[in-house]
């Protein structure tokens, strides 16, 4: 039996790319191992967003070179952004021990790469019935047709990730993605409601729908569904607990998207809509195309519409000409707004962009990284703040996993929660009161587990 392993390095969409091509490889019969001495194939699924992303993506190819080297009927494939939408012939160059490159979302080139393989070995006749009913099970008519997602562990995870919008068309100046992953193309509405229905049929509970910019579903085509209407359909599908996605752009937020949030109960209470920075001139740099008035505005519309929702953003820190108080700008918006969530990150110029091409990246490293402690000290006050809201209160757990011996799940606010339980809760809604929390986390009981209240024995007073 032979094995694969995929390293995944970066966002939400390289996760759902891997899983994507682990099911691929599931069906050509091959297995997930988490070991690599155990794998025949390995797919390093790439990020260049940031430069200490790709640095890591390089040092695990030079790691792989002797792996590689050792046998010859291993496979060592490369995706993701640091091949982008076309390999160079700079990148074969730098590294010929890699067997095939692969464009983000895109796991075709390792199918036909095995298959050219297989043809040639015992293999080519279990892998030619596999096809065949691959291709069967993508003509046929039902939920299982275009299941694209699988757990790298062999089994159904309860929240999936699906993409909607591949690629993005607004060239914000500092950002590599349209690059990378080509301009914007949504997917068709029947393929994704049909993909999540399979996911649900598997065992998933909550979907994250995903696009750089994921408002912007359907724009690309004419006449074709937008956001609202694809939450509507599957919104509809029995057995799908949860809904949220991700990522939002502050000019994109529409009201009949916030009212679709506010009204249909499946979908979670929880945008991730970035601000970068809080300094009009550096979001004007930035080609964000939004002044930080206009995300105060967006901000209160959002919490009117949405009593009970938690606000996400990222934030960039140190971009080319950001003054000490275009800095603190950003540092007041969000004491000001106390947003639920903050990642934060450190420019660095990405070759091929705009702010790489004709900025200067004069904030040295020391003051970026001092910019940064200062804003992640500041998230961890109001993260704190926010989390001790919830003392007390009973939240709804979708329960994932096992994490230390205790259940780990989140809120319809996607805060993590944790509690000891000795049942399987896998994959299950669990009221939970909240004893403890932190920061980054919060404790708790099932409320069905909570010890019962004894009523204190009365006390009487014997008289004489
Ligand atoms: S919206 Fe801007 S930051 Fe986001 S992916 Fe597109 S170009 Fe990059």
């Amino acid at each position: 039996m032979r094995k694969y392993l995929i390293w995944t390095i970066g966002c939400q969409m390289n996760v759902a790319d891997s899983t994507h091509v682990g099911a691929e490889l599931e069906k050509l019969n091959i297995q997930p191992t988490d070991q690599l001495h155990e794998a025949d194939i390995v797919v390093l699924n790439t990020c260049v967003v940031r430069q200490s992303a790709e640095d890591k993506a390089v040092g695990k190819l030079g790691s792989l070179k002797p792996w590689r080297r050792q046998d010859p009927h291993r496979t060592l494939a490369l995706m993701g952004c640091m091949v982008g939408v076309k390999p160079s012939s700079k990148l074969r160059q730098a590294f010929p021990w890699v067997d095939v490159f692969m464009e983000p979302s895109e796991a075709q080139p390792l199918v036909d790469h095995l298959r050219n393989r297989m043809i040639e070995s015992e293999l080519a006749d279990i892998e030619r019935r596999q096809l065949a009913q691959r291709y069967q099970w993508q003509d046929a008519d039902t939920p299982t047709a275009s299941i694209k997602h699988l757990s790298l562990a062999g089994e159904p995870p309860v929240a999936a990730y699906v993409p909607i919008v591949y690629g993005c068309s607004h060239a914000c100046t500092y950002c590599i993605i349209p690059f990378r992953r080509g301009i914007e193309r949504s997917r068709p509405l029947p393929e994704i409601v049909n993909e999540v229905r399979g996911l649900v049929a598997q065992g998933v509970r909550e979907i994250t729908l995903l696009g750089q910019i994921v408002d912007r579903y359907g724009y690309d085509w004419e006449g074709h569904a937008n956001l609202v209407d694809l939450l509507h359909e599957v919104h509809g599908i029995e057995g799908l607990y949860r809904i949220r996605f991700l990522t939002s752009h502050p000019n994109y937020m529409t009201d009949e998207l916030l009212e679709a949030i506010a009204h249909l109960p499946k979908i979670m209470p929880h945008i991730e809509v970035p601000i970068q920075a809080g300094d009009d001139e550096v979001l004007a740099q930035m080609k964000r195309g939004y002044t930080a008035d206009d995300y105060r505005r967006l901000v209160a519309r959002i919490r009117q519409v949405i009593p009970d929702v938690a606000i996400h953003t990222d934030i960039i820190v140190g971009f080319p000409g950001e003054t000490e108080t275009q800095f603190q700008a950003t540092y007041d918006i969000l004491e000001e707004l106390r947003l639920e969530k903050a990642h934060l990150a450190r420019y660095s110029p990405r070759p091929g962009t705009v702010s790489a091409r004709r900025m200067i990246d004069d904030v040295p490293d020391e003051e970026k990284r001092r910019r940064h402690q200062l804003l992640e000290a500041q998230h961890e006050r109001i993260s704190a703040a926010y989390n001790l809201r919830w003392q007390d209160q009973c939240v709804e757990v979708l329960v994932e996993d096992r994490h230390k011996g205790k259940w780990r799940g989140r809120t319809p606010q996607n805060r993590l929660v944790f509690f000891e339980d000795a049942r399987d809760l896998r994959g299950q809604l669990v009221d939970v009161r909240i004893t403890w929390t932190g920061p980054w986390s919060m404790q708790g009981v099932a409320v069905d587990q909570e010890p019962a209240l004894v009523a204190p024995p009365l006390a009487f007073t014997l008289t004489s």
